[in-house]
């Protein structure tokens, strides 16, 4: 009696963890071709004028963004998910979600990306910059990766947060960074996304990560994903680490806070010009790294991974 109990205690315990392991390909499933390109053509379609507040599209993609937040169970982290700041006296918000529940004092996990871009520029000819890339993209991989991990329930608080102004310096990014350092949030770790449209040149389903050598946070996800996430020579000659939003949460918190993008300087002409837009994108590129970037955190949080500034790490 005593061997059966034990023998049916481990069995509970095997199919538990067995339950909680994901599987790759079924976690790629989950993350639809068809619904990468929806969501990248309606954040960079002319409609949302450029996704800046001056032409008023920064708010229209704000909305689009809530709206598929209350349609996937992600919770308002702020009321109506606003985190609210004013750039060059327009009101402007970063949109701020919460997967399940928020604790206060657990161990937090932040995920994002810059919504908005350049607007509609007094240039001849095509003069309303759609940003598809930058950053309509990244854009669409934190919506979809918070929309498959708000079906499952997790020991962290997560949270996603799409930010303003970057384009005018990081203003939305370092609102918030230091919004929650106020509000004592207990943050682990940030991953960023930038500019997920065009396949790296070393390869597809590849993403090179900014402050590649600061921590251990590329380790960790190549040992889960093996050869997903790259060095980029440029991304350290540039220091790309304090060029986007993920820098304002290193200031702020000192914790590994790092961007994956695809832009390497070689696969890409349309940067800042108003020709970056959604039919150039190679969508099933970028559909396959989304769902390999979800399936990433879905193991990293399962086994909640420590991911650690290295002690001799300098800025
Ligand atoms: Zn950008």
């Amino acid at each position: 009696m005593k061997n059966a109990l034990l023998l049916l205690s481990c069995f509970i315990t095997v199919q538990l963890i067995a339950q909680r392991q994901f599987d790759q390909a079924k976690v790629r499933e989950q993350i639809s071709h068809k619904e990468t390109k929806a969501i990248l053509f309606t954040l960079a379609s002319d409609e949302m004028k450029g996704r800046d507040t001056k032409s008023g599209g920064y708010y229209k993609a704000a909305d689009f963004v809530a709206n598929y937040f209350e349609q996937h169970n992600i919770q308002p982290f702020y009321p109506a998910y606003r985190d609210s700041l004013v750039t060059d006296s327009l009101v402007s918000y970063n949109v701020v979600g919460s997967i399940g529940k928020y604790v206060p004092g657990k161990k937090t996990i932040l995920i994002g990306a810059h919504l908005d871009h350049i607007g509609i520029q007094e240039n001849e000819g095509d003069n309303l910059y759609n940003g598809a890339n930058d950053n309509a993209t990244g854009s669409t991989a934190v919506i979809q990766i918070a929309a498959f991990l708000a079906k499952h329930q997790w020991e962290q608080n997560i949270l996603v947060a799409l930010f303003a102004d970057e384009e005018k310096g990081l203003k939305g990014a370092y609102h918030l960074a230091e919004r929650l350092k106020e509000e004592k949030v207990n943050l682990a770790y940030m991953v960023n996304f930038e500019m997920l449209g065009i396949t790296l040149t070393t390869g597809a389903n590849q993403v090179y990560m900014t402050g590649f050598k600061l921590s251990n946070m590329e380790k960790e996800m190549n040992h889960i994903s093996n050869d997903f996430v790259r060095f980029l020579p440029q991304a350290k000659e540039l220091n790309l680490f304090k060029r986007s939003d993920n820098y304002a949460f290193y200031k702020a918190f000192k914790v590994p806070a790092q961007t994956l993008s695809t832009f390497d300087f070689q696969n890409y002409d349309f940067y800042h010009k108003a020709g970056d837009e959604a039919e150039k994108m190679e969508v099933e590129n970028m559909n396959q790294i989304i769902g390999t970037a979800a399936y990433t955190f879905a193991e990293m949080l399962r086994k909640d991974t420590a991911v650690k500034m290295y002690p001799a790490a300098v800025e």
